[in-house]
């Protein structure tokens, strides 16, 4: 059935504003590059990309008389921060599970940021000591189950809200959002640039994308540093979701591209290029961006430009999904 005939449950302040990154796109010489701000997209808990998936996660949990939201993440999970204020904000519970899944030796690592945030909007925050994987974990399993055993009605979230069959509707409509902002702004975005970890969002994107009438590249940037899975998840993740939304036509391979070489060797540990796009990103244009996610997806797009792969004449849009929160637990690289 066509995405509006989904039933969304508005959790965002209405499209995410987008502007012109004028003195990013001097710098580097070419191509106009604008962003478009998933980091200031809600007033809960300062939003995020996970918060627009979220909207069309959240009937499914009503119509199923949940009353606690399950969800797993790392213990600086972007998403897991996300589900505790959604749940906050509807009047259910939270139970998270937190796994180690970045070996960064901040000591404040678990208690900062996103986990700080989510301690204080109420959310059950479970310490796991498993490592870093996009799959379904037992710990989570135990969780859903302690839910049900205490007598409530577990709705489970997994890690990004990805691997979900509603997971790629909120960027399915993302890329609506974005044809109806162009018809406004009179400007046409040739070239999408976003980072991709548990795939939906930039599987949505595919997916939405594909039904409209320009083509356009929609580049993913790999920042898992496990490129396959990155790969795999999000093809099966934009396959699912074209056919959820009635595509009438299969995805080519070339509509899939997740690009790697920007993720350094690990998940959530920072390289040269993250911080010197995260220096660019602030100190040009005010616009913060985390070590884990976007600071690697901004290197992508800082070399793919400076490259040329992305031609001078481009207009490009780059999707800043949140993150910042974590920003808290990487004080040592600033100092
Ligand atoms: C989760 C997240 C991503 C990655 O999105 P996926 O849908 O998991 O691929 C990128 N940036 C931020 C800030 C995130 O929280």
């Amino acid at each position: 059935m066509p995405l509006s005939d989904f039933e969304r449950y508005p959790l965002t302040f209405g499209p995410s504003p987008m502007h012109p990154l004028t003195r990013l796109s001097e710098h580097l010489g070419g191509a106009r590059i604008w962003a478009k701000r998933e980091d200031v997209n809600s007033g809960l808990a300062y939003g995020g990309n996970k918060t627009r998936k979220l909207e069309y996660l959240v009937p499914d949990a009503l119509a199923q008389g949940a009353d606690t939201l399950v969800s797993i993440g790392g213990l600086q999970s972007n998403h897991t921060r996300q589900v505790a204020a959604v749940a906050a904000k509807l009047g259910l519970k939270a139970v998270l599970v937190q796994e180690n899944w970045v070996d960064w030796p901040d000591s404040l690592n678990d208690r900062v940021g996103n986990i700080l945030l989510s301690r204080i909007m109420g959310a059950e925050v479970r310490l796991d000591p498993a490592g870093f994987g996009i799959g379904i974990k037992s710990s989570w399993q135990k969780a859903i189950d302690d839910v049900r055993e205490r007598g409530g009605t577990p709705y489970a979230i997994p890690a990004g809200a990805s691997d979900h069959r509603l997971g790629g509707l909120g960027f399915a409509n993302w890329a609506y959002e974005v044809e109806q902002q162009e018809r406004e702004l009179g400007v046409f975005f040739d070239t999408i640039v976003v980072c991709s970890v548990t795939g939906s969002t930039h599987a949505g994107m595919i997916a939405g994308f594909a039904g409209q009438d320009r083509p356009r590249r929609v580049i993913g940037i790999d920042a898992s540093a496990k490129i396959d899975e990155t790969r795999e998840q999000v093809a099966r993740i934009a396959r699912n979701t074209a056919a959820l939304i009635g595509l009438d036509r299969d995805l080519s391979d070339d509509e899939i591209t997740v690009l790697e070489g920007w993720a350094g060797d690990y998940y959530g540990i920072p390289v040269e290029s993250t911080l010197e796009a995260m220096r660019l990103s602030g100190g040009l244009e005010g616009m913060i961006i985390d070590p884990v996610y976007e600071g690697k997806s901004m290197a992508g797009l800082i070399d793919l430009v400076t490259s040329g792969d992305i031609p001078k004449d481009s207009t490009v849009l780059y999707a800043h999904l949140g993150g910042q929160p974590a920003i808290n637990a990487y004080s040592a690289l600033f100092r």
